[in-house]
């Protein structure tokens, strides 16, 4: 089971910069405009073969010099309700802040491990101040310059030394995890309880061991799944229930144990910024995604021209990946619910999805000969087979290639393309490897 970190601390002491050193991401949040990636919000780190997420608590924020003290707060207390470890990060040259304690206050209530990090202990004088912040009552800060990278080395050391290990919780194997995901309102607790709500006893609890459980089982009507548990559905934080940040949090664990996702989006308000949020984590998670457009009983003019402008709307905004299929339902009126599960089954099917060798090259070695990948610098670049590899977590392929320098991201899309033309991978994530032959 994954584990996630939460990097919490008032605004400007650094979190975004720690965030980019240790998920490695450059990407400059450049705008945040509906639907633009804001990815300082979620990424991955690995250190000494430990693999955790990273939320930094205030990428949420559209301007984080303005945020209210009392938002902090609630992000802060939001982050120890979901996360596995909190990293307090303050700024060395500032001192103590007010802010900072009240912070400190909320994080020595938790039972969580906290380390306290101070940032811009860009030389040796800076680290002097550092004692200072002793008297948060949070031990010895660990001194680092998220800017340069100096002390994250010792930094992570103490993370992977902290983070509790997998909280092994008894499944059995190949059976789906459905986890239903989405933002504040758009039916996530309606649908799963027009699932399971009128017979709650075909449901299993699962004995979970570190924290509440996450999975239910679910064995009816032909089906048999684990329900991974979201946002809300068991406890509705009432103060945050309706807070992105907290939906998103609640949102991420959930994501990171299933396998198929299906997520919700309102069809009164369509596909909006934080929908996207939302799919972005299930692609970073390599997830198979199902698209419900809920409260389709609000929808007046159900006719096949709304039907395909809502389509195109959301695969134009989820492109390059559109091969996931789209269900109209509602929680409400039941209208489809039962569609919803098949497809998220036939999506899990397509997931576990192998090709024989023989098959893939009868298919697409007459395919890629005719249409060969573009000669570069009086180079003829050949294909001469493929395969697909063995245990993988998604449908992983192989193409032998003479230069696989020289194949590019357009070609790739071409062989992606056919394969999916040919198989049926609809709302599975695919992966394509050139390697020499
Ligand atoms: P956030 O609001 O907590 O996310 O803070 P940011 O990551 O946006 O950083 C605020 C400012 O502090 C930016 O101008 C950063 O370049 C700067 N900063 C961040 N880390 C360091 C550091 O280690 N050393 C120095 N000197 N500046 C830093
Ligand atoms: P969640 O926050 O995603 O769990 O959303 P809820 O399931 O709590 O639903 C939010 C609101 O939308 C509630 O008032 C529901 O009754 C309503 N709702 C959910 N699904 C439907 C639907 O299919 N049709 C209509 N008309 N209302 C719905």
């Amino acid at each position: 089971m994954a584990n996630l970190v939460a990097i919490v601390g008032r605004p400007n002491v650094g979190k975004s910069t720690l965030f980019n050193r240790l998920t490695q991401s450059r990407q400059a949040i450049v705008s945040d405009e509906a639907g633009t990636t804001r990815d300082r919000q979620y990424g991955k780190c690995e250190w000494n073969g430990r693999e955790f997420s990273v939320v930094d608590t205030g990428g949420w924020v559209v301007n984080s010099d303005d945020i209210f003290e009392e938002e902090i707060r609630k992000q802060v207390l939001i982050a120890t309700e979901e996360a596995d470890l909190v990293l307090f990060l303050v700024d060395v040259n500032n001192g103590v802040t007010d802010l900072d304690m009240d912070v400190a206050k909320i994080l020595r209530r938790t039972k969580l491990p906290v380390i306290l990090v101070a940032n811009k202990a860009d030389d040796n004088a800076q680290r002097y101040y550092a004692a200072e912040f002793y008297k948060l009552g949070l031990g010895d800060p660990y001194c680092v310059s998220a800017i340069s990278g100096g002390g994250t080395g010792d930094l992570l050391d103490a993370v992977v030394a902290k983070l509790p290990e997998g909280n092994g919780e008894l499944l059995e194997d190949g059976i789906p995890r459905f986890a239903v995901v989405g933002r504040p309102n758009a039916g996530k607790s309606s649908i799963i309880n027009a699932f399971i709500g009128e017979d709650r006893n075909i449901v299993t609890e699962i004995a979970g061991t570190t924290r509440d459980s996450i999975y239910t089982r679910y064995d009816k009507f032909g089906f048999d799944f684990y329900l991974v548990d979201t946002a809300g559905i068991r406890r509705k934080n009432k103060v945050t229930g309706d807070l992105e940040f907290y939906s998103v949090m609640r949102s991420i664990r959930a994501i990171e144990n299933s396998d198929v996702c299906i997520l919700m989006i309102d069809a009164t308000r369509g596909i909006e910024a934080q929908d996207m949020n939302i799919f972005q984590i299930i692609q970073k998670n390599n997830k198979s995604l199902v698209v419900v457009v809920n409260k389709w009983d609000l929808v007046e003019d159900k006719t096949q021209k709304v039907i395909d402008t809502f389509t195109t709307a959301i695969r134009n905004r989820m492109a390059p990946f559109t091969d996931f299929p789209i269900v109209f339902a509602s929680a409400l009126t039941k209208q489809r619910i039962f569609k919803v599960l098949e497809t998220a089954k036939d999506v899990y099917l397509s997931r576990k999805l192998r090709i024989g060798t023989t098959k893939l090259n009868e298919v697409m070695l007459p395919l890629i000969e005719a249409y060969p990948p573009p000669s570069i610098k009086g180079k003829y670049i050949k294909i001469k087979y493929c395969s697909q590899l063995p245990n993988t977590q998604i449908p992983s392929f192989v193409f032998y290639a003479n230069l696989p320098q020289y194949i590019k991201e357009p070609y790739r899309r071409f062989l992606e393309n056919k394969i999916r033309e040919n198989w049926t991978l609809t709302g599975s994530p695919i992966n394509i490897f050139i390697r020499q032959k």
